[in-house]
């Protein structure tokens, strides 16, 4: 029987860094970053216009990037990855699947991921709101980090019943809800994505991620402590933590 053709994809960027964000801060992560999004927050500050061109880290961690053509080939993006991890044996925790919205490619990531999963485990960083996408996924995935997108801080609508049947989907793995807050959060909106994270699971971490700007978090220690403790009412499992990246200066 012929092998299956495994598709090829356009990226944005394949580096090795710590993960600066969620539950997981701290480890190290072979980071891929795809394109696209089908939303548009307000604070977005990330780029994820495809580009005929990818950046790939030259040497795990030299934070030195050249410029690679798209599209991808799997077997490149494979080779790259057991290098690394075969160059640094357990510096490197699991593989993030990242972008833009890494479940727009579900095609190409229901090829790649098994094969990948055979490397290191596997972490998704969504914005929560494709569960169709998610389902058919999920059993290639260790870790999801999905986001609930607040209307106060986005711009947009919150989708809060699509939110909720991606929590439930993602909860067949180790996931938290991260809340990105700022000084115009209302606590109604924390009480409704508290009260939605605790009806699919009281086990589940919701982290409040500040908005940080230039390097600084623009909340007040009060009203971050006040939104821990509103949010900490509903729902027991709550942590604050910044995008510690930005600190640290890391890709
Ligand atoms: S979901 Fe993420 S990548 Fe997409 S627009 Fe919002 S912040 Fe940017």
């Amino acid at each position: 029987m012929p092998t299956p053709l495994i598709p090829k994809a356009d990226l944005i960027e394949i580096f090795s860094s710590i993960q600066g964000e969620g539950t997981l801060v701290g480890i190290r992560q072979i980071f891929i970053r795809f394109p696209d999004c089908n939303l548009n927050c307000r604070y977005c500050d990330t780029d994820f216009l495809k580009s005929p061109t990818c950046l790939i880290e030259s040497s795990s961690g030299s934070g030195e990037l050249e410029t690679v053509k798209n599209p991808f080939n799997f077997s490149r993006v494979k080779n790259l990855v057991t290098k690394w991890n075969s160059e640094l044996p357990d510096a490197h925790h699991s593989i993030s699947i990242t972008g833009g919205e890494p479940l727009l490619h579900g095609e190409v990531l229901l090829s790649w991921l098994p094969e990948l999963r055979k490397i290191l485990p596997i972490y998704l960083e969504t914005n929560g709101t494709l569960p169709d996408q998610l389902e058919v996924l999920i059993q290639h995935l260790d870790w999801v980090s999905m986001d609930i997108k607040l209307h106060s801080q986005t711009g947009l609508r919150t989708e809060w019943e699509i939110h909720r049947q991606f929590l439930k989907i993602a909860n067949q793995t180790d996931c938290y809800v991260k809340l990105v807050v700022g000084e115009e959060t209302p606590d109604l909106e924390l009480q409704l994505a508290a009260d939605l994270v605790s009806e699919v699971s009281k086990r589940i971490w919701i982290v409040l991620q500040p908005v940080t700007k230039t390097g600084q978090i623009t909340l007040s220690t009060n009203r971050l402590l006040q939104m821990q403790a509103l949010t900490s009412e509903i729902h027991s499992k709550v942590r604050v933590i910044p995008q510690t990246h930005r600190f640290m200066g890391v890709l």
